[in-house]
């Protein structure tokens, strides 16, 4: 479990999410909601959507999400116009694997790997813990004709998933800095 699912998660009785010295710090429900104030409001959706369950966070939290994708995608790409399907399609199937993942068989999804009686990223899933779909499981995904790999939606697929990452990252960041 990483830093953030450990804060994020509410429950009535408060969320206990770290060490600190011989101490363990203990959040409460309220504690955390705190925490999120002035997350940008995708952060907060996406936060909601991944750790608390909430259906209406991951409803508005898909809904941005497309938004942002067809933004991003018709500033930046002019030679294909009739993309747009497929640019949902994108949205909503990065989304839903995002949110729940095939685990990295190497790290069992925790994204380290212990050596030497250290801990560091797993080499395998680059510390996401998610399994690495292959180029051709992704486009499969997408819908796009057998046989084939198209490395403009894998590149993108992977530009998705990057992206949410470091959206958490920085809602996580905001959180931790909020605690001091
Ligand atoms: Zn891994």
């Amino acid at each position: 479990m990483n830093v953030l699912e450990m804060i994020a998660r509410t429950t009535a009785h408060g969320v206990t999410y770290g060490q600190v010295g011989r101490s363990t710090l203990v959040a409460s429900a309220q504690d955390v909601e705190w925490m999120m104030v002035g997350l940008p409001e995708f952060q907060e959706h996406l936060i909601r959507a991944a750790y608390q369950q909430d259906s209406g966070s991951r409803r508005k939290l898909k809904r941005h999400w497309v938004e942002h994708l067809l933004y991003l995608y018709s500033v930046s790409d002019t030679e294909d116009e009739n993309d747009d399907d497929m640019i949902e399609k994108l949205a909503a199937n990065s989304l839903d694997y995002w949110l729940s993942p095939r685990k990295c068989g190497d790290c069992k999804g925790t994204g380290v790997m212990l050596s030497d009686s250290k801990l560091s990223d797993c080499g395998i899933c680059e510390g996401t813990g998610r399994h690495q779909q292959s180029p051709s499981r992704i486009c499969k995904g997408l819908g796009l004709p057998r046989g084939h790999v198209y490395p403009k939606w894998v590149i993108r697929w992977n530009q998705a998933l990057g992206k949410l990452d470091k959206e958490e990252g920085a809602a996580a960041l905001h959180m931790l800095n909020r605690k001091r």
